[in-house]
């Protein structure tokens, strides 16, 4: 499952801003994290149409929304992902989809929803109006990543950057982990990915010259004996997974 994250804005277009913060080094922040925890999916791969310091189109100049929207199209991708924030004096989350998007971008919203909005319930907040918008603005331009990219797209306005309470969270790094999380939950449960079983360290039985010398899960501990052996000229050395 390929998937390609959109963090809004960057370069000169900071996106809105409110008490000082951008709307683009939130996302881009946001884009970070939820990167990551695809990571512990099995099967995600993760690229981003932006880094840094550029406004657009990872690797590459920065140019837009158009190169934005060729750069995901040329990678085959099944999910277009973009994150922003929303400002004008509102509260809460919601999510964008294309317009006529077929049913299954539709559940993959409604599964982002879910997940974000049961989160986000923790912290006493809950959606902008109806929290599953279709694109019914086609003139506004970020709404292109919708309407012209190839596979199933997602636009997720995650809090007012211009409320105080929502302002407060988008600088903490523990509550970006937490929506980070889930958001890709939610995009697992709309394409069914298994989180990676984390495979206990083996243990190994080191015996030189059939002694019994130790049992370990420590590399370390393992190439100490393996080299002080040597240089005792031992005959065998015995490394043995238990
Ligand atoms: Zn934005």
């Amino acid at each position: 499952m390929k998937v390609v994250i959109d963090p809004g804005h960057g370069g000169s277009d900071t996106g809105a801003t409110g008490f000082g913060l951008r709307e683009a080094d939130v996302a881009l922040k946001l884009a970070e994290l939820v990167g990551e925890y695809f990571g512990k999916y099995e099967g995600a791969v993760v690229t981003f149409t932006r880094n840094r310091n550029t406004s657009s189109s990872y690797p590459g100049p920065p140019e837009g929304l158009r190169k934005r929207i060729a750069y995901a199209n040329s990678t085959n991708a099944d999910l277009f992902l973009s994150l922003h924030c929303n400002a004008g004096g509102g509260s809460g989350f919601e999510s964008y989809i294309a317009k006529g998007a077929p049913a299954r971008t539709q559940k993959i919203q409604n599964a982002i929803n879910d997940s974000v909005l049961g989160y986000l319930k923790g912290y006493g907040i809950g959606p902008h109006g109806n929290v599953a918008k279709n694109d019914t603005q086609g003139a506004y331009s970020r709404i292109a990543v919708l309407r012209d990219t190839k596979m199933s797209a997602v636009l997720l306005e995650n809090l007012f950057i211009d409320n105080p309470k929502e302002n407060k969270l988008l600088r903490d790094r523990r509550f970006l982990d937490g929506l980070a999380k889930a958001i890709v939950k939610g995009v697992a449960v709309a394409f069914g990915l298994k989180e990676k079983v984390a495979k206990p360290k083996p243990m190994y039985r080191v015996t030189v010259d059939g002694k019994e010398i130790v049992d370990t899960a420590y590399e370390d501990k393992i190439a100490t004996i393996v080299v002080e052996s040597i240089r005792k000229s031992v005959k065998e050395i015995n490394i043995k997974e238990i």
